[in-house]
């Protein structure tokens, strides 16, 4: 049957691949765990985990959770290039359910860019499927920047694809050009005018740069594509992709219009959203649709009253679809390991038995701190302890004093590189501005604070604090976070992770390959 008869959509998500490249974004194979193995609880139909030929850590990413992450297909991309197609392969060898994912430009602009005449690049694409076959039987094939593809040619070139092997044909609007009804009949004309389309499933990938990402994939689905290629949080390139979680909500709340499904587990939504806001430091909106913090607030009182009356009056969604529970008080400091782990694992943290064990001690001392950990506390705590941003500097010692007619001063002690011990002290505006003071003057490299944001990660005096910063130095961009009841010692931490969140960067320029991707 021609897939696009079908009412099953496939939910392609991109988070670890196109996400990860948003600057500072950068997570590690570990995070990059963790995220696979919530995206796995959300069923998700395809994980693109990475760009295997980009980097070894992005090549070791796809390979271990296509071992070990049980249930989505693990996609790895490539461009249409044999070594690229090969070292894909190679990451996705003997994983249960693997995808390769190649493409090449095929608009005029990116046409003239890779140098080629469009019958050469046409002739790169049909090669690269057909090395990709013969790795795995799941092959995709993406014409990068579609939307802006001269029609004909575009027609011609998926026609070949298909021929050569491709089981998915992703039409991406790389740029972000695309309007609905434009992009909606594009998706109608290649169903009509290729005469093998019926033999690969139809996917769109949709930029944000004209915030119509996520409408502009609606109206693709609502024409006969059936895969839609998506992040968590809408995060990706420049403005980023479509939302992951807007498509999955609006397929189901009007499900009247659409007549589509997905098989996603939409009360895994809240959790993944926050997963990815916390491990790749980015804050979501709080008037973001569906993951918001305000998405499901009413502060009208007329709507307060209508809510409370009836809950249809004013919420098209139920909040517990997407996993919106009211904050538990769950552990204290009597609460044993095992309760620890347990809860762990609601929130979408697997550890291993060390993890746990770190994790166990730093929730003690927070335990001891303040009386009653709520969720978002152990969120806050676990992924600050366990992500591995390698340890080149490690905070050992911090005292500060500051307060009214006193110059605010900070002493720090920093372990480098597991050896050396520094001691430094700086005077500032305030604690924490001495804080970094010193710790500057410690390292030693000169490193520019270019944002600082803190928050209450629960309610209460005794609240743990988070703070992200982001940090530039020898033209990289790092997000560092930090969590902690006292927010000096948070900002402390979060300056120190991203300072090794850059030497990580800084290590890895030499190796880098190509970075950028559909
Ligand atoms: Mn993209």
């Amino acid at each position: 049957m021609d897939a696009s008869q079908s009412d099953r959509v496939i939910i392609f998500d991109t988070t670890l691949r196109d996400a990860e490249q948003t600057p500072g974004a950068k997570l590690s194979v570990r995070e990059k765990m963790e995220i696979a193995h919530q995206l796995a609880r959300l069923r998700v139909d395809v994980i693109e985990a990475g760009f295997p030929i980009s980097s070894n850590e992005d090549f070791e990413a796809v390979r271990r959770i296509a071992h070990e992450v049980e249930g989505p297909i693990v996609c790895g991309l490539s461009r249409a290039l044999p070594q690229d197609v090969d070292r894909a392969g190679e990451a996705l060898k003997s994983a249960p359910k693997p995808r390769i994912h190649t493409f090449i430009g095929t608009s005029p602009q990116h046409i003239a860019m890779v140098g080629k005449p469009p019958e050469q690049v046409l002739k790169m694409a049909v090669a690269a499927v057909e090395r990709a076959r013969s790795f795995c039987e799941d092959v995709e094939f993406s014409p990068m920047d579609a939307a802006r593809t001269d029609l004909a040619y575009l027609y011609e070139v998926i026609e070949a694809a298909i021929q050569a092997g491709a089981t998915t044909v992703n039409i991406p609007d790389t740029v972000g050009y695309a309007v609905p009804e434009q992009f909606g009949g594009l998706i109608r004309n290649i169903l009509e005018h290729v005469p093998n389309v019926g033999g690969a499933v139809l996917s769109v990938h949709c930029h944000d740069d004209l915030g119509m990402a996520v409408i502009n994939t609606l109206a693709a689905l609502k024409s006969g594509a059936r895969q839609a290629e998506c992040t968590i949080n809408g995060l990706g390139e420049r403005a980023g992709n479509a939302a992951l979680e807007e498509i999955v909500m609006a397929l189901r709340t009007r499900q009247d219009y659409f007549g589509l499904r997905t098989q996603v587990e939409t009360r895994q939504i809240c959790t993944t959203s926050r997963l990815v806001s916390r491990l790749m430091g980015i804050v979501v909106a709080p008037n973001k649709a569906i993951v918001g913090a305000n998405a499901f607030a009413h502060s009208s009182g007329i709507h307060q009253d209508g809510v409370l009356k009836d809950r249809e009056n004013f919420e098209i969604i139920d909040p517990r679809d997407v996993g919106l529970e009211k904050t538990q008080i769950v552990l204290t400091a009597r609460s044993g390991r095992h309760a620890l782990r347990h809860r762990l694992e609601e929130l979408g943290y697997h550890l291993s038995k060390e993890e746990l064990d770190k994790a166990y001690q730093r929730f003690l001392e927070i335990a001891d701190k303040k009386k009653e950990i709520f969720d978002e506390d152990l969120a806050a705590i676990v992924s600050d302890e366990l992500h591995e941003a390698p340890q080149k500097y490690h905070l050992e010692y911090l005292h500060t004093s500051s307060g009214t007619g006193t110059i605010p001063t900070s002493t720090i002690k920093l372990r480098i590189d597991g050896e050396r011990v520094v001691q430094e002290a700086a005077w500032g505006d305030g604690p924490i501005d001495a804080t970094y003071n010193a710790i500057v003057k410690a390292v030693g490299t000169p490193v520019q604070l270019e944002d600082y944001a803190s928050r209450s990660v629960t309610r209460g005096q005794d609240a743990v604090g988070e703070v992200t910063v982001k940090l530039s130095g020898n033209g990289h961009t790092a997000i560092g976070r930090g969590a902690s009841t006292d927010l000096i010692e948070a900002g402390a931490r979060a300056f120190i992770d991203g300072l090794n969140r850059l030497a990580v960067q800084e290590r890895m320029k030499k190796e880098m390959g190509p970075g950028a991707g559909v």
